[in-house]
């Protein structure tokens, strides 16, 4: 049914069996039962069947399995039916890994599902989306994603962005009351609200309608869930990189292919060549890996409070250059306490810790005179947020709501000023909220009838205030103290108020940025009575009376400081962006460090600046103060066109087009609204910046990884390539049956390498500059390696096999494959660090990559001792001496990477 936008909410409640204070817990649980989850059916992810067919059906699988087939029908059964067994077994490798790697990130997707605020039985619950059902009756505030379509049981000053769904980018009003046209277009049901949408401003409740695919969204998310996940940068450089490497490898298996026939070769044998060619050098583990690296790595950011809601950000961490972030609540704890208050010309100093604030007689922690009383008063009251009692918490109470207004609340308190009290005497009945582009919150209040002796206290602050009839309205303002000198005409003076003149904001701005040397944050309150409130409330605003100033504390958190240093050694400039003043953002980066050149620009110098002196300035300046958050913007703009890579925090509705924008956006994962969150790529589950830091750190060790994975694949394949290439020229019959090399390559690919994904950080991770982001995948010493070592493999697997064929042993095939299994086992240990020895940093530092080497040595003596896989993999058993030469062997290839990379540590000077 598509009317309830018809009905009254009474009705509408009442159709849904529910009430204004919410279903009963049982009763949400049957509807859950019998309506599912609400969510969208996802086809993104990959079903277990999808990627099994995907592994069978991959290139190399089928060359394979046509292989298999063709020495059937050559006669050689068991050969193909060994070939099969391979091919199964590494699909079925190849199938776990991929499933993990899925599995991980729909986990993560799970976790990325925003949470609601859901009355049930008349109380207040944080639920996860999914769980909602009709009937539900959820609150939003600005910031929301709508969770399902609802119809609006109170709407104060509701405002709903519903693009996604009409096209309309105007953000539309929202009402309570029943609409009686029928037929309207969707964009014109005022009363409902749909999933997907977003909560712009105000507050409002709703009756959930409609969940999961019933939804308006529901119905039109065939469309969504065709998109499909990107890859990745470095997959798609990596795909790129594969086919480069197939045509190449193709060209040269049907070069060799024709050379043999025309040599006289025979048709079979020079074709298990060619298929031996290209299984051996063709490196088909590399688009998969970087999925495992990457979602393992997610996995272990997770570890860290890190929330990866993009695969593609976990790469670009580790490129990052410029971290810009908040300050409130990311650098510093976001405990604000109030340390002073000010007003008419005398300073109060709260250095007392609240005590017992709620129970009992109103205690006053200090003394103050009116004027301090009425400035506690007015802050209270213009306030969202509450001291609930909690006997949990340290200090018997709890606070709710932005930290910056629950330490007004506090202080009130403390000076026996109780907000509970305050708002039975003075109901709230209008209201501008608080947006960090005004920088300012107002609030009208309507004296109430019921005075208890209780309240003789406000009753003498008003009077005090000048705030005579009771029937009169108060208006009350708090917000940055500059923007509310401007619409303050009047200024309490000692005990009167008087005109403010210039001499006198002077005054107050002095003592202003006094306050904010200390690093405090600021800010004002002002009133004001009316007869009536006008409808325009932005009027109220205006010949205010101000009455002093708040100075509050926010601690800087204690590893931040050891995570700014951390960046500056890796090369990454953290970046403060604030909306606070000047000289408090100054005060506080210079104690962390951030801004040793000390400049700093303001929003308003944004404003100023052209785009061209922008791009310049961005480069120096690491402070920026009394920014709006479309300033944001503008500074990522800046950012990326002077070739920085930037990671972005953010918390606000307002804040998600810079989240965006930015090469990383972070939003926070406590203070951040859903809006923010669904805008970035990464949830800080913790808001600290030092998890950003670690988060680089991580994206660094998962490139680090990728890159070894692809060393250690191509030295292999490289290797194995040059002895089936060069062995005819020695005459030699072929030196590695193809079974042979599906062998090593299931254990070196699948086992080995695998387990270099989980290799530790190198040692001097975050002591050296971040990698470009275009950099070659061969870069930095990747590209030689692999040539070099892979030569040198090449030499010394023709080497043994000529010695001792040339001798006429019977084993000499034996050993090549042996010498093979060892040289690659020595080798995935050897490249584990790029710089370091593997003396220095140890067996056991990665344990899984022990357990590798375990196995696969295990595995290749079970080939070569076990009569029945004799016969299958052709092997003769070693005596020992044999065995002894081919590890020896395994041993040199080891020391020869080794002494590479003892060379190039001399070379760049990074020993240690
Ligand atoms: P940030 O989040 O970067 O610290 P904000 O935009 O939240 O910056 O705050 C900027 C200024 O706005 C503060 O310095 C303070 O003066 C004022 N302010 C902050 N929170 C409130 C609020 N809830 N009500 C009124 N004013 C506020
Ligand atoms: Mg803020």
């Amino acid at each position: 049914m598509s009317t309830w936008y018809q009905l009254s909410p009474p009705a509408v409640l009442e159709k849904f069996g529910t009430i204004a204070t919410g279903l009963s817990q049982e009763e949400a649980q049957q509807r859950l039962a019998r309506q599912g989850p609400n969510e969208l059916v996802e086809k993104a992810t990959k079903n277990p069947w999808v990627i099994l067919r995907e592994q069978l059906t991959a290139t190399m699988v089928l060359i394979l399995i046509v292989a298999a087939v063709l020495s059937a029908f050559l006669g050689d059964i068991q050969d193909s039916i060994a070939i099969f067994l391979i091919v199964v077994f590494n699909a079925v490798l190849g199938f776990r890994q991929e499933y993990q790697a899925e599995q991980a990130i729909a986990s993560l997707r799970r976790l990325a599902v925003p949470t609601v605020r859901v009355k049930r039985a008349g109380q207040v619950q944080e639920l996860s989306s999914r769980e909602l059902v009709p009937g539900d009756v959820v609150l939003l505030e600005a910031g929301n994603l709508v969770p399902a379509d609802g119809r609006i049981l109170e709407s104060a000053n509701l405002r709903v962005q519903e693009a996604s769904l009409t096209g309309e980018s105007d953000a539309v009003d929202k009402v309570s009351h029943a609409l009686d046209q029928g037929d309207l277009p969707l964009g014109d049901r005022v009363n409902m609200v749909y999933m997907g949408t977003i909560v712009t401003y105000g507050r409002g409740e709703v009756v959930i309608t409609e969940t999961a695919m019933s939804t308006e969204l529901g119905q039109i998310a065939a469309a969504i869930q065709s998109v499909k996940s990107e890859p990745t940068h470095l997959q798609k450089r990596l795909d790129q990189l594969g086919q480069k490497l197939a045509i190449a490898i193709l060209v040269t298996v049907l070069i060799v292919f024709g050379l043999g026939l025309l040599r006289g070769e025979e048709l079979q044998a020079m074709f298990m060549i060619a298929v031996s060619l290209g299984v051996a050098a063709v490196p088909e583990g590399l688009p998969a890996v970087v999925t495992i690296a990457l979602s393992l790595g997610a996995q272990r950011m997770l570890k860290q409070q890190a929330l990866i809601r993009k695969l593609p950000a976990v790469e670009t961490l580790g490129s990052v250059t410029v971290i810009c972030t908040d300050k409130t609540g990311t650098l510093t704890e976001n405990r604000m306490t109030v340390a002073s208050v000010v007003a008419a010309g005398k300073r109060i100093d709260l250095t007392q810790h609240p005590s017992s604030l709620l129970d009992g007689e109103p205690s006053t922690d200090f003394q103050t005179q009116p004027v301090h009383s009425l400035l506690l008063m007015a802050g209270t009251l213009c306030n969202d947020a509450a001291l609930n009692l909690d006997d949990a918490a340290p200090q018997g109470f709890r606070m709710i709501g932005d930290p910056t207004e629950g330490a007004l609340v506090v202080a009130a308190a403390q000076a026996g000023l109780k907000k509970i009290d305050l708002e039975a005497c003075l109901h709230r009945i209008k209201e501008v909220p608080f947006d960090s582009d005004r920088k300012l919150m107002t609030t009208v209040h309507c004296r109430g009838t019921d005075s208890s002796p209780a309240l003789s206290l406000v009753a003498d602050t008003l009077a005090f205030a000048q705030v005579p009839d009771p029937c009169q309205y108060v208006v009350f303002c708090k917000g940055a103290v500059d923007r509310l000198l401007k619409i303050s005409d009047w200024v309490w003076e000692a005990d009167r108020i008087e005109q403010m003149t210039e001499e006198r904001c002077d005054r107050i701005l002095e003592t202003h940025d006094q306050l904010a040397q200390e690093g405090m944050r600021l800010l004002g309150v002002a009133y004001q009575s009316l007869k009536e409130i006008p409808d325009d409330l932005s009027t109220v605003e205006q010949h205010l009376i101000f009455v002093g100033l708040v100075g509050m504390i926010d601690p800087i958190r204690s590893d931040v400081y050891g995570a700014v240093q951390t960046c500056q050694t890796a090369g990454i400039r953290p970046v403060m962006i604030t909306g606070d003043h000047p000289l408090t953002a100054q005060h506080i980066a210079a104690d962390l460090g951030i801004a040793a050149n000390g400049k700093l620009l303001t929003g308003q110098d944004l404003d100023r600046l052209t785009e061209a002196e922008l791009c310049d300035a961005v480069g120096q300046v690491s402070v920026y103060a009394r920014v709006a958050p479309q300033h944001k913007l503008d500074i990522i703009h800046a950012l990326q066109c002077s070739g920085q890579i930037t990671a972005m925090t953010g918390d606000g509705v307002n804040d998600a087009p810079a989240l965006k924008q930015a090469d990383i956006g972070i939003s926070m994962g406590i203070t951040g609204t859903d809006v923010a969150k669904d805008a970035s790529d990464i949830v800080l589950l913790d808001d600290n910046f030092s998890t950003i830091v670690a988060a680089t750190r991580e994206g660094r060790v998962i490139y680090d990884n990728i890159r070894k994975f692809i060393l250690y694949t191509l030295t292999g394949n490289l290797g194995e390539l040059w002895v089936i290439l060069f062995a005819p020229f020695l005459g030699m019959p072929l030196p590695l049956l193809p079974l042979q090399i599906l062998w090593i390559n299931l254990l070196a690919d699948g086992i080995l390498a695998l387990s270099l994904s989980v290799e530790p950080a190198e040692r001097n991770i975050m002591k050296r500059a971040p990698y470009e982001p275009n950099e070659s995948i061969f870069g930095r010493g990747v590209g030689q390696s692999i040539i070099w070592i892979g030569l040198f493999l090449g030499a010394v697997l023709l080497g043994v096999g000529y010695r001792y064929w040339d001798l006429g042993l019977e084993n000499w095939q034996t050993m090549v494959f042996c010498t093979l299994a060892f040289s690659r086992i020595s080798i995935a240990q050897a490249v584990r660090s790029d710089q370091d020895s593997l003396f220095k940093i140890g067996l056991f530092s990665n344990e899984p990559a022990l357990l590798a080497v375990i196995v696969t040595f295990l595995f290749q003596i079970l080939v070569v001792y076990v009569p029945l896989l004799q016969t299958m993999f052709k092997t003769v058993p070693l005596s020992a001496t044999d065995l002894g030469v081919s590890l020896g062997l395994g041993a040199l290839v080891f020391f020869s990477v080794e002494f590479k990379k003892k060379m190039f540590r001399q070379r760049s000077g990074s020993g240690a």
